[in-house]
């Protein structure tokens, strides 16, 4: 049996990547999140680990945990994240705290670079493995609510997939992105979009729901996307067509 490790699975977007690979791919999940319980029950293949991914100890300790008890890791969704939202509008730069620039940097984009550091090896000693990094909408055109912390962030995870794409060659490893556009989770509430927002902004005339981006990791992690690699899948319901 495969074995998946999905970042940040106790809510949103990760908790339905979660239940869609143990549902539909037959694996073994494994996800994290902050706190000593997950909050959330989950379907039976899937186990849960405390870590905070923006400290490289809390993953090492993690993927060491993982190791001693699955032996190999053959899915890394890199999709923790963080943003600081609020209604109508975005924090401008000069009202962004260093601190919090360092807090979504190291989360989001110091994160994956963590996973991917600790995960890969492991991969290359297996020839096979699938990496996934969640991206954002906002890192394709800049962004209507997310300011320059949470866009410099998810551009850098576009950088990270790129450059291990080229690095990774023979290895059997495959590594992209996705690129949701809004997703209706806890992470966008504070921005109170509307049904008449998506209505008249998004094509396809609603907002995303977690289940739309885990189709799109479990088409990443299939067969059928063998040839896909370094791509970033944008899936935002034509909100932004780069
Ligand atoms: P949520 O806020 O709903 O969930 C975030 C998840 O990440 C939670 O499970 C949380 O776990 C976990 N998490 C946060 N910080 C850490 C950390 N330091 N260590 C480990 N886990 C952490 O977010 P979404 O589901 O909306 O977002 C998921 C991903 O998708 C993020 O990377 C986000 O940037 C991206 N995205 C979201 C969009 C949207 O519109 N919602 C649009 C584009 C991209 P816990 O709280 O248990 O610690």
């Amino acid at each position: 049996m495969k074995v998946a490790l999905v970042t940040g699975g106790t809510r949103g977007i990760g908790l339905s990547i979660v239940e869609l690979l143990a549902q539909e791919a037959n694996l073994r999940v494994i996800t994290c999140g902050t706190k000593p319980q997950p909050g959330v029950e989950f379907p039976e293949q899937v186990e849960y680990v405390q870590c905070d991914i923006s400290h490289s100890n809390s993953v090492t300790a993690m993927i060491d945990q993982i190791i001693a008890v699955h032996s190999k890791i053959d899915i890394l969704v890199n999709n923790a994240g963080i943003s600081h939202v609020k209604p109508n509008g975005r924090f401008l730069i000069e009202d962004l705290e260093e601190q919090t620039w360092h807090q979504v940097l190291n989360t989001n984009l110091s994160g994956a670079f963590y996973t991917c550091k600790q995960v890969i090896p492991h991969m290359k000693k297996n020839r096979y493995g699938r990496i996934i990094n969640i991206s954002s909408a906002s890192a394709r055109f800049g962004g209507i609510l997310a300011s320059v912390d949470y866009i410099s962030s998810k551009a850098g995870l576009i950088g990270l997939t790129k450059g291990l794409a080229y690095e990774l060659r023979g290895c059997g490893i495959t590594v992209n992105s996705v690129a949701p556009g809004r997703i209706d989770t806890d992470m966008i509430a504070d921005a109170k979009l509307s049904d008449e927002w998506a209505e008249q902004h998004v094509p396809l005339g609603r907002l995303g729901r977690g289940e739309d981006i885990a189709g799109a990791v479990l088409f990443l992690i299939s067969k059928h996307a063998d040839y896909v690699h370094g791509a970033t899948l944008d899936c935002n319901g034509g909100w932004v067509i780069t």
